[in-house]
């Protein structure tokens, strides 16, 4: 995006609109999502159904399900916008998942069944669940068709742990570390489903500063009211979080960032868009016009001027039910960090959905699987079911479906934005540490602390 256009979005929501938003809602209520029904919204696209459909259709419809947090915005976007029924998808629907858990459990059981097709997804959830690894066996082959958002996400601290030097690199490990001895109990720190991007990026964050998060800490998966409440009471530490919480956090007064995950890894790998293998397979066509409504739902959302109406859209009582004014700072750019940090003011360390200064943000990059599962080897999460290279190439190469995204980019016109490569490159943490797909294992051995 250009200067001139970001300055523009900045100031308009400077000004009067910023204010008006604020002023819909009341800060009181945390964003909990884990006692929301599972709902499928009204059909209200904002386009009717039109000539860019795709041909040969075996289906109008799907069911994706989403978590109410940023990363979902494109599936909303897309829906309430019309971008799927312009491309024949008259009948996709989003269905609001209480929690990952849920959203696992139903897209094993299906939407014939009264689950879900697919949808949003931390990762390597879809590869952990075609192999059946979190699924008590029971493999669903799925395919990973895009990734939906970079960035959004962070590391939170509770208030009671101010002045301690917790910033992106902890000037002092023993602040963490001594726990037992001046408070009789360990650090807490907790993220809201295991072994997937909240969870690593915590780990990532501590064991940069030579903290262990399997030994010197105490690292939990605990609902975000509840974590959030343990932060007010001083009994839990930290939250690997995502938006709107780190907005919520330090407005609320109940602690402050440590760092955003914008500041660990620009530009990084978050959530993506994955379906059953089966689904996929049964409708070419209908994935085809998935995948280009999404497109056309990311690029819409990284429009400055497309911003106050996405967070009008994604706050509303139907998808986040939150208000408005707790979403508006992120999708600006926006982040006080608290604790004495500057604040970040810059729109590309906010959600960006379609294109970042690394490449593409909607292409599924093979190299960002691989990353992801090398993590799982390093902290030997599934023992021997991921515990080489080999297998893990293997996995990236049956569920990475980059494919598919190059087939519909190019379908629908955006071939402009499709990468040369199914690989990202090296990758640079802040840590100064590097991830070379070609050579995994460095990457691995440079890291002090792991269980590979
Ligand atoms: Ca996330």
């Amino acid at each position: 995006m250009s200067n001139l256009s970001r300055r523009k979005f900045v100031s308009w929501m400077g000004a009067g609109a910023a204010s008006s938003l604020i002023l819909k809602g009341c800060l009181g209520n945390p964003p909990e999502q884990a006692s929301t029904p599972s709902t499928t919204p009204p059909s209200t696209p904002a386009t009717p159904a039109a000539s860019g459909a795709v041909k040969g259709l075996e289906t109008t419809k799907i069911v994706l399900g989403y978590i109410p947090i940023a990363e979902s915005a494109p599936l909303i976007i897309a829906k309430e916008k019309g971008f799927w029924a312009k491309y024949g998808l008259t009948e996709a629907t989003v269905s609001k998942q209480a929690n990952w858990a849920s959203a696992r459990d139903n897209v094993v059981i299906g939407s014939e069944r009264g689950g879900i097709d697919g949808g949003q997804w931390q990762m390597p959830m879809p590869h952990l669940i075609s192999e059946g690894i979190i699924t008590n066996g029971q493999k669903t082959p799925m395919f990973v068709l895009a990734q939906l958002v970079t960035h959004g996400n962070g590391i939170a601290i509770a208030g009671k742990n101010q002045g301690k030097g917790l910033g992106l690199k902890i000037a002092d490990p023993d602040a963490i570390k001594g726990f037992p001895q001046r408070e009789g109990r360990k650090f807490k720190a907790a993220h809201t489903f295991p072994n997937a991007n909240q969870d690593f990026w915590i780990r990532y964050w501590l064991s940069a500063s030579g903290i262990d998060p399997d030994r010197d800490i105490d690292l939990l998966t605990v609902p975000s009211a509840e974590t959030v409440q343990g932060m007010r009471n001083g009994t839990m530490d930290a939250f690997s979080t995502g938006d709107p919480w780190p907005y919520r956090i330090v407005s609320d007064g109940i602690g402050f960032m440590a760092a955003l995950t914008a500041q660990m890894w620009p530009f990084h790998p978050e959530e993506y868009l994955a379906v059953r293998a089966d689904w996929v397979e049964k409708h070419p066509q209908a994935t085809l016009a998935l995948l280009q409504g999404v497109m056309e739902a990311q690029q819409w959302c990284d429009r400055p001027e497309n911003r106050q109406e996405l967070v009008e859209i994604c706050s509303g009582r139907t998808y986040f039910n939150v208000p408005a004014a707790v979403l508006t700072p992120p999708f600006e750019g926006k982040y006080a960090l608290g604790d004495g940090k500057p604040a970040v003011d810059d729109f590309k360390k906010g959600p960006l959905y379609w294109k970042d200064d690394r490449g593409s943000v909607s292409y599924p990059y093979q190299s960002h699987d691989l990353w992801f599962l090398t993590e799982t080897m390093r902290w030997n999460f599934h023992g021997g079911a991921i515990a080489d290279f080999d297998k893990a190439r293997q996995l990236v190469k049956a569920v990475n479906r980059e494919d598919l995204w190059r087939e519909a980019a190019k379908a629908a016109g955006f071939t402009a934005d499709v990468p040369e490569k199914t690989s990202r490159g090296v990758e640079t943490f802040f840590d100064g540490k590097t991830f070379d797909p070609e050579n995994p294992q460095a990457y691995l051995d440079s890291l002090a602390i792991k269980r590979a």
